[in-house]
């Protein structure tokens, strides 16, 4: 096996930006596909397409056969006892958005708390800052060190009687960092508070054990995964699920429907309203199959190669100002957040998009956390399991393309 042996499954990288071979850099953002996910979806509308749970025709019935087997692969590779805990949603924010506008609305009171780190993303703080408009609850805020480590007095600290809802990423999209999960769900559930934990960032790199860890929910996105966008998952413990009132309405979540009342069907239908994605369903359950194929140790291999080379190739130039403590190993993912001397992250990004190389510039949905670094945007590179040492260099080589368009010699 050498680095570029994943490459070849995914399509895309036969194709050229302009003259430049595709250098794609923007991983955290979200993932390319091998081709057996593409071909599964394409099978499936060509095959099998047809509304799942209503018909009673063949056809229907082999497309829900094919919905429901994608919910039980998500329910065995994440561990969890049923596959009725397992919801189908749009992505992590909708996932995350379902639980502020039911669970949280349905126990938070005035003067309860809801904690969350500030390096998370905006998608697990804006639903939970409307959720406390609603319901009089406060968040409140835990802060790391300049380094982005979040202590354990620091957890001790925030975390109380009055927490109801910690709620957190399992590896930060900003710093690359992971988080100290299990210090935060037992401090979490020694208080009572149930845990959620966004698994946006890790689901593509590390497994992810949700009985073992014992959150109460869980939720991720399949395009962070090889997967199709589209398609979210939001785990829930079966009672607390069970308790939950439904969150969109209208067909395929009843039970039964009256003029002025419905009763409404049992989890996980209950938070399906509507027509889902079939072939995104489908499809991540073909990115399911792909990471088990490769299996998350070699995966980590090979982005912690890439990673500990890019990190030793941007930390000579005294000019890049990198974020986070540069770990390597367990806690640190292949993201690499940094800054260059004399040019705005905005500018680096187009002039290395010049050169055929796609990074992320900006905020990175997560201001607080910027405000909090002091830096208002940053470049970030984030690799996956196609990036290659190549890729490292030919990044390397565009930023000193874009130091000198700056008129820096080097
Ligand atoms: N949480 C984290 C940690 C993320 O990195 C992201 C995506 N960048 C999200 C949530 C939101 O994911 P999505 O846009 O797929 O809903």
């Amino acid at each position: 096996m050498n680095d570029a042996t994943f490459l070849k499954d995914f399509p895309i990288f036969s194709h050229q930006v302009g003259e430049k071979r595709l250098v794609y850099l923007d991983n955290a953002a979200t993932n390319q596909h091998p081709a057996c996910v593409l071909e599964a979806m394409d099978t499936y509308y060509r095959r099998w397409n047809a509304n799942p749970h209503r018909g009673v025709y063949r056809l229907s019935s082999e497309s829900t056969k094919l919905y429901e087997g994608a919910r039980q692969a998500v329910a065995d590779f994440i561990h969890s006892k049923s596959s009725d805990c397992i919801v189908f949603t749009r992505n992590t924010t909708e996932s995350l958005n379902l639980l502020s506008w039911t669970y949280a609305r349905m126990v938070l009171q005035k003067g309860d708390e809801i904690v969350i780190p500030v390096s998370e993303h905006h998608s697990n703080m804006v639903p939970w800052q409307q959720a406390c408009k609603a319901t009089g609850a406060s968040l409140v805020f835990l802060y790391p060190d300049s380094d982005g480590i979040y202590s354990e007095e620091e957890i001790e600290k925030k975390i109380s009687s009055r927490t109801k809802i910690v709620s957190f990423a399992l590896v930060g999209n900003v710093l690359g960092l992971g988080l100290p999960a299990e210090k935060l769900i037992k401090k979490a559930h020694s208080v009572g508070a149930i845990v959620i934990a966004d698994c946006a960032q890790s689901i593509g790199h590390t497994p992810l054990d949700v009985s073992d860890l014992d959150v109460d929910f869980a939720a991720f996105s399949g395009h962070k995964m090889f997967g199709p966008m589209g398609i979210g998952v939001l785990y829930g413990k079966w009672e607390l699920l069970e308790a939950m009132p439904p969150f969109l309405t209208g067909g395929d979540m009843i039970e039964y429907v009256q003029e002025q009342e419905s009763s409404f069907a049992p989890i996980p239908q209950r938070f399906e309203a509507g027509t889902p994605d079939v072939a995104a369903a489908v499809g991540l359950q073909a990115a399911i199959e792909y990471i088990k194929k490769i299996g998350y140790k070699t995966l980590r291999e090979v982005e912690a190669e890439v990673t500990t080379y890019a990190l030793e190739r941007l930390s000579k130039f005294p000019w890049i100002k990198m974020y986070g403590k540069p770990l390597t190993g367990e806690r640190k993912f292949p993201i690499i957040t940094f800054t260059v001397e004399g040019i705005h992250p905005h500018d680096v990004a187009s002039i290395l998009d010049e050169d055929g190389i796609s990074i992320r510039a900006g905020h990175h949905c997560a201001q607080p956390l910027m405000h909090f670094l002091q830096v208002p945007a940053t470049c970030r590179v984030s690799f996956s399991i196609y990036n290659t040492k190549a890729d490292i260099d030919a990044l390397v080589v565009g930023l000193l393309h874009a130091r000198r368009v700056f008129g820096y010699e080097h």
